[in-house]
């Protein structure tokens, strides 16, 4: 029987090992192996008091299958939540007060002229540099250029200060400076070469919709944009180990190196144990897969070095309902990083999900850290609990002692998509191909999203199945193209 070591048990693992398992129906002998004392990796959700905590990711977004694809093959539909409509404001901590972002704004692009008038978040001049944006030539040619650089040139620095830099370089935790717009948000790229512009793009797409057959007049139907399990993420996690056989799941080994013996591989683990396998398959982050392959190819270990990482850390807070200052009355908000607070962003998560807090409590969880602040993302958990509250002392009034205080600290946990990223993942891919047996995925190279992991679990493991020829029929759902789903 062949045998496939899949190192790094991350949700990327994890979807590697099951759907290996579930593909080759028992033909293959699948072995998981993670350092770490527990499966999961960034997914950790805690349910304590009647709240549900989530460490790392909070939900996924559904517009990508892959997520919900491994819901639906793990049972647990009945357990998916959507996001709720009253968290769909989204608030910027600005000039001293929390100030919606206008309805309709389509990420850093306004779809709604007058809530966008209306707002008090952007200037005048700034809302005049926006709507300048028709005017703007489309910039040819195919060099990646900074989520800061497009959106300065296009809608001007305000919208970069005040949407585009928190909301968008936010959720990567990152730097717009040097965010590649064309790995992480190729979307507005392609409005600027399809129309000319995104105000322009946005404006047609709407009429287009609006004449499509029964849609004159009627209201689109929206499903949520993201979702979540009942339980937390770790439902995920807890499904597809239920699947897995327990023999073959290895904790607290961490792996020191992969070499070559005699046609097939050998893994080296702390403890002094090695592993053979035919198949070896590296879930870890870029800069632990280089070490793991250093010995077989320095060259790509220093390509897989070069993809960078920032640290970043949650603290979740429960509070009673009575001691907060002001409803909870959107998703939370963002901090600009002009602000000068020592936030990045706070999310309402009892607002934004169902079951998330006992019915007179609220759940808020603050994000610290990423590139423009790292050293605050190493506190140790008392410090990070400290700080949240300050925080939010400041920014919500709220002084009250928390009911519930859980901190996570995410070290090297946020890869960097950074300009050049396609490229650099081009080589990484074409160097590892040159391995037969070796096999990358995760979050580091074609998405950091939980869909994009579960894709890029799914996409090797149907490699590997492909290969020693197992029949996948009414295993494999045909419309689920993990490939696609990356994109
Ligand atoms: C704070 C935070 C919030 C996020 N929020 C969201 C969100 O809301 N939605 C979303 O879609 N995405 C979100 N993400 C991104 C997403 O969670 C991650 O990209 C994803 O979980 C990464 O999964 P992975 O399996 O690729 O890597 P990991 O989860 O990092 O797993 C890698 C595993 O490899 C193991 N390992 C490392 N080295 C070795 C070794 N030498 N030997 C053995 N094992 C090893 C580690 O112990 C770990 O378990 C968030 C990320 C963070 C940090």
């Amino acid at each position: 029987m062949k045998k496939i070591a899949v190192i790094g048990g991350g949700i990327t693992g994890l979807a590697t090992a099951y759907y290996l398992r579930r593909y080759s129906r028992g033909t293959l002998d699948v072995t998981l192996i993670d350092s770490a004392p527990r499966f999961g990796g960034k997914i950790t959700s805690s349910v304590e008091g009647g709240f549900v905590v989530e460490g790392g990711p909070d939900s996924f977004i559904t517009k990508k299958a892959a997520t919900l694809e491994l819901c639906s093959s793990l049972g647990l539909d009945e357990q998916l939540l959507p996001s709720n409509s009253s968290g769909k404001t989204t608030y910027v901590w600005s000039r001293g007060d929390l100030r919606p972002m206008p309805e309709g704004m389509l990420l850093m692009a306004p779809t709604m002229v007058l809530p966008f008038l209306r707002s008090n978040l952007i200037s005048w001049p700034g809302k005049l540099r926006m709507g300048m944006e028709m005017l703007i030539p489309p910039q040819s040619g195919e060099t990646d250029e900074s989520l800061a650089g497009f959106v300065r040139r296009r809608l001007g620095a305000e919208a970069l200060e005040k949407i585009a830099g928190p909301l968008m370089a936010g959720i990567h935790a990152a730097d717009p400076e040097t965010l590649s717009l064309r790995s992480t948000f190729p979307m507005f790229l392609e409005m600027e070469k399809k129309y000319g512009g995104l105000l322009r793009g946005v404006m047609l797409q709407k009429r287009a919709q609006q004449r499509q057959p029964g849609m004159q007049g009627a209201k689109q139907k929206h499903s949520p944009m993201f979702m979540t399990l009942r339980g937390g993420l770790q439902q995920l996690v807890d499904g597809m180990l239920a699947e897995l056989r327990p023999e073959a799941l290895l904790l607290n080994r961490r792996v020191l190196g992969v070499g070559r013996d005699r046609g097939r591989f050998e893994i080296s683990l702390e403890d002094g144990l090695r592993l053979a396998a035919d198949e070896v398959v590296f879930a870890t982050p870029a800069y632990a897969t280089a070490d793991l392959l250093q010995e077989i190819d320095p060259g790509l270990a220093s390509r897989l070095r070069s993809i960078r990482y920032v640290s970043t850390a949650t603290v979740s807070l429960g509070f009673r309902q009575g001691d907060l200052k002001r409803p909870l009355n959107g998703s939370g908000f963002v901090v600009p990083r002009s602000e000068k607070r020592q936030i990045t962003a706070c999310s309402w998560s009892s607002t934004k999900f169902n079951h998330r807090a006992p019915a007179d409590r609220a759940l808020i969880r603050v994000f610290v850290g990423g590139a423009l602040a790292e050293d605050l993302a190493e506190m140790d958990d008392a410090a990070l609990v400290d700080l949240a509250r300050q925080e939010l002392r400041a920014t919500m009034g709220i002084s009250a002692e928390p009911v519930l205080a859980k901190a996570y600290r995410w070290p090297k946990g946020n890869p960097q998509y950074e300009v050049g990223h396609q490229e650099r993942v081009a080589e990484i891919d074409r160097m590892i191909a040159s391995h037969e047996g070796l096999h990358l995925a995760g979050a580091a190279y074609h998405g950091a999203g939980v869909p994009d992991c579960v894709a890029s679990g799914a996409a090797v493991a149907q490699s590997i199945a492909t290969k020693h020829s197992i029949n996948m029929d009414g295993y494999y759902d045909r419309s689920f193209s993990p490939t696609l789903c990356a994109k």
